[in-house]
Formats: structure tokens, C-alpha cells, sequence
């Protein structure tokens, strides 16, 4: 179920893709954007916050689409910042994580762990492969639970 003002943007992003490339478009997380906009849209009849990005980000893409021969390193930085910020209203006010976000987090736990281990046992290639499968079996597992969920980013 996609509203028209969610689509509106959802084109405005595909066309701001299309006549920047592959290349400036990856750099500009033009995907990320795009589902940022998805959660904004549905989240703004119940969120001021989310209301007042949509809008913000609305207008941003459109300054973009703009000026897109002409893009500096300001506009790159300001672009990067909205999106931290917005991902960042998401994660905390509505518990939503970022895409492998617990497979960052056990894969590390795990190398420390295995770093640990390998040490007290005098064995590190035995201790870092262990503590870092089981880290990603973990992580992996709870980033599936989450997605079944629906609530990545
Ligand atoms: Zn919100």
C-alpha cells in the first residue's frame, strides 16, 4: 500500500538516480533513501518527527534534482547528515535497526571472545574462528528475526 506522496518522492529519487549515475547515486545511498522514505511515510500519521522529515527530506531531494551537474562537497555532506539523522529518529524512537546491524555487533563480541579464549588456551587460530562463527550465527539469526519482523531500516 503505497500513498501518492510516498510515490511522488519514490520517483523523484529514481529520476535523481537515472541522471546521476550508478556511481554518485551509490555515494548519495540513493537506496538508503528510498527506504527512509517508506518508514517517514508511514510513519508520519503518527509521528510529528517523522512528518517534519518527510517534508524536510522532500524538499532536500528536490534542491538536489536541481542541481545535479553541479553537486559540491557541502551538498554531499548535508545529504549525509539528514539521513544519519534521520536513521537515527528511527532507531531510537521506533526501535527499528539498520540492515545487519546485529551481525556487526555478535561478529566483533565474537572475535573478542575468541580472541580471549585463543589466548587463555594458547591456541589463536582455533579461538578467533570459533568465537567469530558462533558470533555470526547469532547475529545472523536475530538480524533474520528482525526482518521478519519488518523492522529494518
Ligand atoms: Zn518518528
Amino acid at each position: 500500500m503505497v500513498s501518492p506522496r510516498d510515490d511522488k518522492l519514490t520517483t523523484k529519487i529514481e529520476d535523481l538516480r537515472n541522471s546521476l549515475g550508478e556511481k554518485t547515486s551509490r555515494k548519495l545511498e540513493l537506496d538508503k533513501c528510498n527506504r527512509l522514505v517508506k518508514r517517514l511515510n508511514i510513519l508520519s500519521s503518527e509521528c510529528e518527527k517523522c512528518y517534519q522529515d518527510f517534508i524536510d527530506l522532500e524538499k532536500h531531494i528536490t534542491e538536489l534534482a536541481d542541481k545535479t551537474d553541479q553537486l559540491t562537497k557541502t551538498d554531499f555532506k548535508q545529504h549525509s547528515q539528514k539521513l544519519e539523522s534521520i536513521s537515527s529518529h528511527l532507531l531510537k524512537e521506533h526501535k527499528l535497526v539498520s540492515k545487519d546491524y546485529y551481525l556487526s555487533i555478535y561478529m566483533s563480541l565474537g572475535l573478542s571472545i575468541g580472541l580471549i579464549f585463543g589466548l587463555l588456551f594458547d591456541n589463536l587460530s582455533l579461538g578467533l574462528p570459533i568465537g567469530l562463527g558462533i558470533g555470526v550465527a547469532i547475529g545472523a539469526g536475530l538480524d533474520a528475526d528482525v526482518k521478519k519482523k519488518g523492522k529494518i531500516i
